[in-house]
């Protein structure tokens, strides 16, 4: 891979980067072996745990590594600081004491490679969604340990945070300052199949058709109306939800005006003003010039952040590719380093 030379004009923050404890790796072979094992679990970390494919074994190395290895990584794509964490789906796959438990673990063990490398590493926030009120402790514990960020990896079996039952993780992300990272996971059972059968439900297709849907069903539930203040990330380009706004809009004002769902009824602002006033986008995953252009166009240039989706997407090439966006020397500045360092609060 082509070695990327660190920037004299800014510092690169890579914003979606992930790790994953070796423990956590021996509780995800029991949910694997388990009789009624989640169908996206199965394909997506039941490939990555046994496949001997070069990019899968890649993966596994690095995601365990939060020394020596990531920063050498770091180093030859000429990043600055990866804010990290637990990849997907974390505890999200386990039983309710197990997840309430083990983020615990993960938690710490961030904490100690942020305390280990505080120049060059930041840690967000696990939490098990199966315990909200538990989770919320644990956000006020993640803050104190000196972790920034929430991470949620989407759905918990099958469950959408939109659920009133779980808006006490929203008040603990408000009430801590913490922003949430919604990013995907493998679509659940009752929606995976067709996608499945194409081998289209991970990052290629499924996981951006769900946290998508994730995303917008806070906006329609009326989260953001509760928790004004609450601030989102969305990784991807904003999981579809950019390029679908004006329709969305259109569309959500014409199904509450003629009642048509229970489930759908009016809220305070258009679905977009959300979007521009409650969510930050990453562009994990997109190196591309014109779709860029766009989000940053819509959200404005202090709402966009750089990603680069480590090590799923370990590619220096697209960091040059970045570097030579033509967005104009100051938005790049906010888009490689100044807005990660106010939406994460790093000194
Ligand atoms: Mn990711």
């Amino acid at each position: 891979m082509v070695k990327v030379e660190k920037s004299p004009n800014y510092k690169r923050i890579a914003t979606e980067e992930a790790f994953c404890p070796v423990e956590m790796l021996d509780l995800w072979k029991k949910v694997l072996a388990s009789p009624d094992c989640d169908p996206g679990f199965n394909s997506l970390i039941g490939f990555y745990m046994s496949s001997t494919a070069a990019r899968p074994q890649h993966i596994m190395k690095c995601l365990t590594d939060l020394g020596e290895q990531r920063l050498a990584h770091m180093d030859e794509s000429g990043i600055d600081r990866q804010v990290i964490a637990l990849t997907s789906p974390g505890v999200q796959v386990l039983d309710t004491d197990s997840a309430v438990s083990f983020v615990k673990v993960a938690n710490d063990e961030l904490a100690q490679a942020v305390r280990n490398h505080p120049d060059r590493f930041t840690g967000m926030i696990a939490i098990a969604p199966q315990n909200p009120a538990e989770a919320a402790k644990e956000i006020q514990r993640g803050t104190e340990l000196g972790l920034r960020g929430i991470i949620v990896n989407s759905h918990t079996h099958g469950e959408y945070l939109d659920d009133p039952r779980f808006y006490d993780i929203f008040a603990a992300a408000e009430a801590n300052g913490q922003p949430l990272y919604l990013h995907p996971n493998t679509p659940p059972r009752n929606m995976i199949q067709p996608m499945l059968e194409r081998g289209l439900d991970g990052a290629i297709f499924g996981f951006t058709v769900e946290t998508g849907l994730h995303a917008l069903r806070l906006i329609t539930a009326g989260v953001f109306d509760k928790f004004p203040k609450l601030q989102v990330i969305l990784g991807h380009l904003g999981e579809t939800l950019i390029f679908q706004a004006d329709r969305i809009d259109y569309m959500h004002q014409a199904t509450v005006r003629s009642n048509r769902y229970e489930s759908m009824k009016a809220i305070d602002r258009k679905p977009s003003d959300y979007l521009r006033n409650n969510f930050v986008i990453t562009t994990s995953g997109f190196a591309e010039e014109k779709p860029i252009r766009y989000v940053l166009d819509f959200m404005g240039a202090d709402r966009v952040m750089y990603a680069m989706d480590y090590p799923y997407q370990h590619s220096n090439e697209q960091v040059i590719q970045l570097d030579n966006l033509n967005i104009g020397d100051e938005d790049k500045v906010k888009y490689f380093q100044t807005n990660a360092e106010r939406v994460f609060g790093i000194e």
